[in-house]
């Protein structure tokens, strides 16, 4: 019998439109001015010869317990156990437990404290810092869109068969590479590439991978969580991880073949978790002061290529710190070698890198 307290971000939907429905008989106003963060951004004048390829993977719904990196005893990362030069953060927590707060808070200068969901859709955020800087930007979108922060960058969706070459059921992450190469190909200088995945969104969890995922069973195959038992949802839940999994040695593929020319590294988060019956609640969405740690404890990885200067060792040292969405915005200026004179928000670092050869010439002149 299901007796559970099913949070869902749909569930706000009609409250939400209510407020539509009043403020359209508002008198209209001036949008607000859109914001700068007041930050000159800037690429370090830098010696090597290598431009940088990030591919940035935003997650849905998933959650750092259930990934066996992270100690989950089923094999949910068969593949991505098998990588070398690969780093999974075990203590990160989301922003928020809904795609449309984690999500531009993630990309936003402002910390999680201080994050205000209307401010940030109207303010610049890591990526308008990274294009203004002379970063090849590229957002791809097989969710449901960027929640406002891919507004100024190059956006693609992914959510139809017109643009993805990989649907059945529903079109899946892995056809967002579709192409990716010719893109590469077609640039110069310094590449990020966000790719927005469907990931583990539920209810229907068992609509989120192809049959040859299916691989711990049996799975729940309905979109009425409450006919099912909790261990067919968590059945069908962790064929979606797996599924990640293998959508995620594909891009750490793509990176591969484009190591040594480029400065390759992947990284991986998930923008909240999801509860699956403990104490009877199911979905996500809770306010953040009273979410179980299932839906705030994110998975979060990287991947680091051969001619990467992000020092693996170091970085791997990181890997059990305490650390929140926060580390995204500084991750990203930092790996791409931008300045601004904004302070940095996260106050762990994710990972470090190498000291550049001028810089340990001038510390020993010293
Ligand atoms: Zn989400």
């Amino acid at each position: 019998m299901f007796h559970g307290i099913m949070w869902q971000e749909v569930a706000s939907t009609p409250i939400y439109s209510a407020i539509q429905f009043a403020a359209s008989f508002a008198p209209t106003s001036a949008p607000p001015p859109f914001m700068g963060l007041d930050a000159m951004a800037n690429i370090l004048e830098s010696e090597d010869a290598h431009a940088e390829l990030v591919i940035l993977v935003v997650g849905e719904t998933a959650r750092a317990d259930h990934f066996s990196l992270n100690g989950y005893p089923r094999a949910t990362n068969p593949r991505l156990s098998l990588e070398a030069n690969l780093i999974s953060f075990s203590n990160i927590h989301s922003c928020g437990t809904s795609t449309a707060i984690s999500v531009p808070c993630m990309f936003s200068y402002s910390a999680h404290d201080g994050f205000d969901v209307k401010s940030a859709r109207n303010t610049e955020n890591g990526l308008d810092l990274l294009q203004k800087a002379g970063v090849n930007v590229l957002w791809r979108d097989n969710n449901s869109d960027s929640k406002g922060v891919a507004d100024r960058v190059p956006f693609e969706n992914f959510r139809s068969a017109e643009s993805n070459p990989v649907c059945d059921d529903e079109c899946r992450d892995i056809g967002m590479l579709d192409g990716l190469q010719a893109y590469i190909d077609g640039k110069s200088g310094d590449i990020l590439i966000v790719l927005h995945q469907m990931g583990s969104h539920g209810p229907a969890y068992h609509r989120r991978y192809p049959a040859e995922f299916e691989k711990f069973t049996p799975a729940c195959h309905s979109n009425e969580l409450a006919d099912c038992t909790q261990d067919e949802i968590i059945n069908a839940y962790d064929n979606t991880i797996l599924y990640t999994d293998y959508f995620l040695s594909q891009v750490i593929a793509l990176l591969k073949a484009n190591s040594p020319k480029y400065e390759a590294a992947m990284f991986y988060v998930s923008d909240h978790g999801e509860s699956l019956g403990e104490s009877g609640i199911y979905l996500h969405g809770m306010p953040y002061r009273f979410a179980p740690e299932a839906q705030t404890h994110v998975p979060v990885i990287a991947w680091i290529g051969s001619s990467s200067d992000i020092d693996y060792a170091q970085s791997l040292a990181l890997r059990n710190q305490a650390n929140s969405h926060d580390v995204v915005f500084d991750t990203l200026l930092e790996v791409f070698e931008v300045t601004t004179d904004l302070l940095p928000a996260a106050e762990v670092k994710l990972v470090v890198l190498e000291e550049e050869e001028d810089e340990k010439n001038h510390n020993v002149a010293r």
